[in-house]
């Protein structure tokens, strides 16, 4: 592949300075890696910067308490990554001494870490041979060698993966994956917009040449997300803490706080009816609004009856929620303090 030794020359000559980057450290990379997913590197910095000041390293990460954890995970979404990090940190230190395995096989055993990310692992911390291929890395190489084949089918992963895969012997692995990735988010960008021009690559690539830079790479359209809707309870006690509960330890936010909430978009009479049932006398009027919340999967719809009052008792279930409590975007916009 032609590219490979230009590319790599581009990203040494210079690249983004990010706080991952720093050294080569597993721990550093990994970390990095599994904030990264689904959330944009301007996101993440400041989170990765808190998150390595509270556990530095593996055997801190093993030991956080899970509200620590989740608090300093609050606003990235994907909390089950969270989880998946201590839980992957315990076997590490359990399994492996405290060092993340040098093993692509053995990384690819840890919760929460698949290909991409032992890829990313092995090839940077360790410069073990191996690809790391994203959808940033499958855009680019649908791009630079012209390739029609639908991204979203891992059959086309496997394809890319095996493709990469002797050009990585051939040099530094680490450099060629990160330098992929690189491009694919600086200037191979999605949405039919790469800036060609700035293109280090662009005298080798083969959709350029043909022209379908801008309609590359193929993408077969997913499921249409679906829509729930509920009301949920901003509801404001004597002391300025909002009543709260925790999360089924499964499903979608597993072990987070939330707001009380009800199935359906309830009406007034059925709010007042709902807050009685909680023992909470509003001081005045009851506030009502829209919110929603976009997930992967599912669209939540809210209706938002907010009201600041007093609680007879706390009820069965329900706490009174402070700084410590790690709560999602989803119900943190439905706060009367934010604008949605
Ligand atoms: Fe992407 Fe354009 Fe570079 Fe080709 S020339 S790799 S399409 S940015």
């Amino acid at each position: 592949m032609d590219f490979v030794e230009p590319l790599a020359a581009w990203y040494r000559a210079g690249h983004r300075a990010l706080p991952w980057r720093e050294n080569k450290d597993a721990y550093r990379i990994w970390i990095s890696e599994i904030m990264l997913q689904q959330t944009r590197v301007a996101a993440v910095v400041d989170y990765f910067t808190r998150f390595l000041a509270a556990f530095p390293d593996v055997c801190a990460l093993a030991e956080a308490d899970d509200d620590r954890l989740m608090k300093l995970w609050e606003g990235l979404g994907y909390y089950s990554r969270a989880r998946n990090l201590k839980k992957a940190a315990r076997l590490v230190v359990s399994d492996f001494g405290g060092i993340l395995p040098a093993s692509y096989e053995q990384l690819l055993t840890l919760p929460g870490i698949g290909s991409y990310t032992a890829g990313a692992i092995a090839s940077i911390a360790y410069g073990i041979p191996v690809p790391a291929v994203d959808g940033n890395v499958l855009r680019v190489i649908a791009r630079l060698t012209n390739d029609a084949s639908d991204i979203a089918d891992p059959k086309t992963k496997e394809q890319v993966f095996r493709l990469l895969l002797p050009e990585l012997c051939k040099t530094d692995p680490g450099t060629l994956n990160q330098a992929l990735m690189e491009l694919g988010a600086t200037v191979c960008v999605p949405n039919g917009a790469p800036n060609c021009a700035l293109c280090p690559v662009r005298a080798f690539c083969r959709a350029r040449m043909a022209g379908t830079e801008a309609v590359l790479p193929v993408k077969s359209a997913k499921k249409p997300r679906k829509t729930e809707e509920k009301t949920v309870f901003a509801l404001k006690t004597q002391d300025g803490r909002f009543l709260g509960l925790r999360r089924p330890e499964t499903g979608l936010l597993a072990g987070m706080y939330q707001l009380p909430e009800a199935e359906g978009f309830l009406s007034p009479a059925q709010m007042a009816e709902h807050l009685t049932a909680l023992g909470f006398s509003p001081s005045g009027a009851l506030a009502v609004y829209d919110r929603k919340h976009v997930f992967t999967h599912v669209e939540w719809r809210m209706r938002v009856c907010c009201a600041a009052g007093t609680l007879r008792a706390l009820p069965a279930g329900l706490l009174l929620l402070d700084e410590r409590h790690a709560l999602p975007t989803a119900y943190r916009v439905c706060l009367p303090e934010s604008d949605g």
